[in-house]
């Protein structure tokens, strides 16, 4: 037998369990065929974490995850929570205190169309021919988001809200790494996403990048302000392949890449500490409005699952074959009813069936 690795299961709420099912289907085929082991512990978090330990991140929760090489996550939150003060709602309970607790400094979110799916887009057929695929690698714990002071004073007309926007050299240079090295595994093109014709912040930015692309001679790399970048996204996305972005612009841009494929419901997401470990989630949330009818599309789960093959894991050939069987079942025409159209060659099917017929192609 050959290497074992250890996954935190963290289905969550919605349709988290029901879509995690089908990724763990794909572990188990996977563990056949590349004669690995992967020791699963299931732990709360989230909403069903609130109703079952009290809080939504629960310590043995916690400990699960660090005993573990990667954290598998479903989706959070949902109605029956919303109404809880904000820190102790499932997302904001939940998941920042993992990305501090791990050191989770950066995102990963491809957005890619399958070439089948090019009609599901919100973009016009002849922009989008061929599908795209691109990546942005966004900071994650700095920024605007985090940097202090922050707050509310004042009273009257004199009351204001502040923020500070803060990035040192070392948090810089430590994304931009990651932008390069990834870049290396796909198309070699990096466009880092600043405002430095009016913040001092992206000013040192674009310095840092620079000085770390000296170090990647075969890595293309371009400028261009955020508010471009949020243009040039709907206009013409094929022109990207990595996008560098600090947190408050990669949260932006990140959405609307994901919005140009159509569904949530296909789109993973890894936030990666330094070394190997991480987390891989959907980009999307707990679908209240479809969760348990068994009609989820898994094939945001099955992709993070195949992000924590490739990079935790270093499993590039197990997880090249996972998105290779996703493409091809799409190509068959297999539709969950998020991205499912009535065109010739569609077959509606519900979670279990997309979930079948993917590893029917491994
Ligand atoms: P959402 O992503 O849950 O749903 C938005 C729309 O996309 C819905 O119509 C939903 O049915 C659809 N959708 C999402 N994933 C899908 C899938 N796999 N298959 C088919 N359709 C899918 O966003 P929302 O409605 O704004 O939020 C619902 C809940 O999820 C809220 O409580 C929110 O706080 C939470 N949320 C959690 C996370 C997370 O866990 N990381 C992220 C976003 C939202």
């Amino acid at each position: 037998m050959g290497k074992s690795f250890k996954i935190a299961v963290l289905s969550g709420d919605g349709i988290g369990p029901e879509v995690m099912a089908e990724a763990l289907k794909i572990l188990d085929a996977i563990q056949d065929k590349y004669s690995v082991v992967f020791e699963r512990t299931f732990a709360n978090v989230g909403g069903i974490a609130i109703d079952v330990d009290g809080k939504a991140l629960p310590e043995q929760t916690v400990a699960t995850c660090k005993a573990s090489d990667a954290i598998l996550f479903g989706s959070v939150g949902g109605p029956k929570w919303e109404t809880l003060p904000p820190d102790e709602q499932p997302e904001r309970g939940a998941l920042l205190p993992l990305r501090k607790i791990f050191g989770l400094f950066c995102n990963l979110r491809p957005a890619i169309i399958f070439p089948a799916l090019t009609s599901a887009s919100s973009l016009k057929e002849e922009v989008i021919d061929g599908g795209f695929n691109l990546l942005v690698v966004r900071e994650l714990t700095g920024g605007i988001y985090f940097a202090e002071p922050k707050g509310i004073t004042g009273e009257g007309s004199e009351r204001t809200g502040f923020d500070t926007m803060k990035y040192s050299d070392a948090e810089v240079e430590r994304i931009s790494h990651v932008a390069f090295q990834t870049a290396r595994k796909r198309s070699s093109k990096v466009c880092s996403i600043d405002k430095a014709n009016v913040l001092s912040t992206s000013v040192l930015w674009r310095e840092v990048v620079e000085r770390v692309a000296k170090g990647y001679p075969d890595v293309e790399l371009t400028h261009m302000y955020v508010d471009n970048a949020a243009m040039q996204l709907v206009r013409w996305p094929k022109q990207f392949d990595v996008m560098l972005c600090g947190n408050m612009f990669g949260d932006i841009i990140s959405d609307e890449a994901a919005m140009l494929t159509g569904s949530l419901g296909m789109l993973p997401s890894a936030s990666l500490a330094e070394g190997t470990f991480g987390m891989y989630e959907p980009s999307g949330g707990s679908a209240p409005d479809i969760a348990g009818q068994g009609i989820a599309n898994p094939i945001a789960q099955i992709l993070s699952a195949s992000m924590m093959l490739r990079y935790s894991f270093g499993m590039i050939e197990a997880a090249d074959a996972v998105d290779a069987a996703v493409e091809k079942t799409l190509n068959q025409g297999f539709r969950t009813g998020d991205i499912f159209q009535g065109l010739d060659g569609e077959r509606k099917v519900n979670t279990v069936a997309m979930g079948d017929a993917i590893i029917a192609n491994l």
